[in-house]
């Protein structure tokens, strides 16, 4: 009765656009990486968030062990024990940076990087690149790319711009008047299409925003805590350290909604002072709460630098086995992205039937429902994938970092046979 409760009460246009690549899909059990219909067919999850599978039971036993303790359940922000420990923790596997503002999901860590730096620059404009997505509040929305994510909730936040993805001139343009608070970007862009900024536009990213004095945000939330193998942060690397860094996703371990914000201690300070201190001028009443930070800690004694590497290793040997298998198909165009960030680009072939107009959701418009239609059909071969949210010519791949090598071997023979059979 809960999924026709969930149909019916809570979402049922979702309910409706699952239906539409197939049955809807009544999920009632989850072991490790694999969820269980209804049915009992299994399908692995390669949603993202559940990094170290369902239910991990070192996380799920931390957690168990704090509730069982006599720790209070909530704690003020700025005494809390369990949070300290966690900004501690994270700033050193982080490294550069000194603090920690906690809070619940990847939009409300956007939402504190934003008025951070109008409360830091005094400053009215904020940029975001086009393609991105940062959220569903109203300053993530005001960044995010034109589109049915964004559209419908105009106006907008005053000051918010885009800037073209990768367009070095525009950025220049953008910045040069000195009035920017900050310009937020996605390393590599999960909802837009996995697509990674290029390296040129990065080193300009760095050198102009320091150069202007605009805080440079870092939208980590698909990329950080290991995702592209890249390392803890897919922005250690950058000719310039961003000013600010925020994480989400499988921060909590995939059980406790919990997301960061990562700076330096003088950036922080310097926009809030005594009232950030204090809790006063931004803060959220579970933000910093001791259950999540307790999840968070054992997710991090399990994202050690081996497992890290090993979803670089196979990130990249699944990509290529993509690219090579997936050749002779005329529907495939390319494998990209990073570690186990993956996306599998597709052309739409010229049909009225492969329209979401077709299926009378006018607000998709032209998306080609390729991407779900393949979706739908790895399903049933047992591989949970899905679409990006602005691009759907694409699906994504996320899997579990101890997903078995052999898994992911057959998943690439089971997406060359789909193609086939969908062009057959
Ligand atoms: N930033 C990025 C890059 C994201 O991908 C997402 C979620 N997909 C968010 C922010 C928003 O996170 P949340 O859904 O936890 O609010």
């Amino acid at each position: 009765r809960g999924f026709d409760e969930y149909r019916e009460f809570v979402n049922p246009l979702i309910a409706q656009r699952a239906a539409l690549a197939g049955e809807p899909i009544k999920l009632v059990r989850a072991e490790g990486g694999v969820l269980y219909d209804d049915d009992g067919h299994a399908v692995e999850d390669f949603h993202g968030t559940q990094a170290f599978g369902h239910r991990n039971p070192y996380i799920a036993d931390a957690i168990r062990r704090y509730l069982d303790s006599d720790a209070p359940s909530w704690y003020p922000a700025r005494v809390n024990p369990f949070a300290g420990r966690l900004a501690r923790r994270l700033c050193e596997r982080a490294g550069h940076y000194d603090n920690a503002f906690f809070a619940c999901t990847g939009s409300d860590a956007v939402e504190a990087a934003l008025k951070l730096a109008r409360a830091r620059t005094k400053r009215p404009r904020l940029l975001g690149l086009e393609g991105a997505y940062h959220g569903c509040t109203f300053g993530s929305v005001s960044l995010m790319s034109k589109g049915y994510l964004r559209d419908p909730f105009a106006p907008f936040v005053e000051g918010a711009e885009h800037v073209p993805f990768g367009d070095v001139d525009a950025l220049a343009r953008a910045l040069a008047p000195g009035d920017v608070a900050a310009i937020v970007v996605e390393p590599i862009q999960g909802e837009g299409g996995v697509r990674e900024l290029p390296a040129p536009f990065v080193e300009a990213l760095c050198e102009l925003t320091e150069k202007h004095g605009t805080l440079l945000v870092a939208d980590e939330v698909q990329t950080a805590l290991g995702r592209t193998g890249r390392g803890f942060l897919a922005t250690a690397r950058w000719p310039r350290r961003p000013d600010v860094v925020l994480l989400a996703k499988h921060l909590g371990g995939g059980i406790t909604p919990i997301s960061a914000m990562l700076t330096k201690r003088e950036t922080f300070l310097r926009a809030y002072g005594d009232h950030f201190a204090s809790g006063e001028s931004h803060n959220t009443t579970m933000g910093f709460n001791a259950l999540s930070s307790v999840a968070a800690l054992a997710a991090l004694d399990l994202l050690t630098d081996e497992r890290i590497e090993r979803v670089g290793r196979l990130g990249a040997k699944l990509q290529k086995g993509l690219s090579d298998t997936l050749a002779r198909s005329p529907l495939f165009r390319e494998a990209r992205g990073a570690g186990f960030m993956q996306g599998v680009a597709l052309n739409s072939p010229d049909h009225p039937w492969l329209s979401f107009e077709h299926f009378g959701f006018e607000d998709l418009g032209q998306k080609s429902i390729i991407s779900p239609l393949v979706c739908h059909r790895l399903y049933r071969r047992g591989y949970f994938c899905f679409t990006c949210g602005h691009d759907w010519s694409l699906f994504r791949l996320q899997p579990r970092f101890d997903i078995p090598e052999e898994k992911l071997d057959a998943f690439v023979v089971a997406v060359a046979e789909e193609l086939d059979y969908i062009e057959g």
